[in-house]
C-alpha cells in the first residue's frame, strides 16, 4: 500500500523538488521538505490545506505552522477542543491535536503559493493513502477549492460531482462527509471573504454533525 506521506527527498515534481534545492541553499535551516501530516493517528476529522507556505510550513515542518493561515485555524482548533497546548508558530511548541489531522493536498512549498494541476496529481496518492490510514475518519474539511477538488478525485469522484461552496457539505460516501470552507488564507481574512465567525460556523456544523462522540462545540 502507498505510504500517505511522501519521502524526505521526493523528487516526483521536478520544478517543486528544484525550488527546495534553491531555499534550502539560501536557507539552509529552514525544514524544506515536504512537510508531513500534523495530528491525531486516529483522527475523525481530516483538513486539508493546499500547500505549505515558504516561510511557514516550509520552514518550520509542520502544516500551517508559521503561516498566516495558521493562527486562525489553530485558534479555531483550540476553540473547538481539537488540540491540547498552546500554538506557538514553530514545531517544537509542544501543540498536540485531538482526533484531528492536518495535511495538504500539495506536501512541498510552491512558487508562488501556486502549485499546478500535475503537481496536485503527482502529490495526490498521498492524500488517496492518508485518507485511507485513517480508519476512524468521518469528516473531511477542505480549505478552499484546490483542497476540494483534490479530495473529490482521491475518493474516485470527478470535481464536477460536488460543487465546491463555503459552508457545503458533501456526503462522499458512507464513510466520509466533506464539508467546504474558504482557506484561511492571510488574503481571504484580510479582504473579510473569510471571517472568523464564518469559520467557526463550518466547525459547529462539524461538530453537530459529530456529536455524541466528538467534540460538541466552542470550548471557550
Ligand atoms: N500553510 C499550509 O501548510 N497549508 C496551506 O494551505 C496554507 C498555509
Amino acid at each position: 500500500m502507498q505510504h500517505p506521506e511522501p519521502p524526505i527527498d521526493c523528487t516526483l515534481c521536478s520544478r517543486l523538488s528544484a525550488f527546495r534545492a534553491a531555499n534550502a541553499q539560501n536557507h539552509p535551516e529552514w525544514f524544506n521538505a515536504p512537510v508531513p501530516s500534523f495530528g491525531d493517528s486516529d483522527a475523525r476529522m481530516l483538513i486539508v490545506g493546499l500547500a505549505p507556505g515558504l516561510q511557514g510550513a516550509n520552514k518550520t515542518g509542520r502544516p500551517f505552522t508559521g503561516d498566516y493561515a495558521g493562527d486562525l485555524l489553530y485558534a479555531t482548533l483550540a476553540k473547538f477542543g481539537y488540540s491540547t497546548g498552546s500554538y506557538d508558530s514553530h514545531a517544537e511548541d509542544g501543540l498536540a491535536l485531538n482526533k484531528c489531522m492536518i495535511t495538504n493536498a500539495v506536501r512541498c512549498v510552491p512558487p508562488q503559493n501556486k502549485p499546478t494541476g500535475e503537481e496536485e496529481r503527482h502529490c495526490r496518492p498521498f492524500l488517496v493513502a492518508r485518507i485511507a490510514h485513517l480508519s476512524q475518519l468521518s469528516v473531511i474539511m477542505a480549505l478552499g477549492k484546490i483542497a476540494h477538488d483534490s479530495t473529490l478525485v482521491a475518493m474516485g469522484h470527478r470535481k464536477s460531482a460536488f460543487k465546491f461552496a463555503h459552508g457545503a457539505v458533501h456526503k462522499l460516501d458512507d464513510r466520509l462527509t466533506l464539508f467546504d470552507s474558504y482557506h484561511c488564507s492571510r488574503y481571504n481574512t484580510n479582504t473579510r471573504r473569510l471571517t472568523p465567525e464564518m469559520f467557526e460556523d463550518v466547525f459547529v456544523s462539524i461538530s453537530e454533525f459529530m456529536a455524541p462522540t466528538g467534540p460538541t462545540g466552542r470550548t471557550t
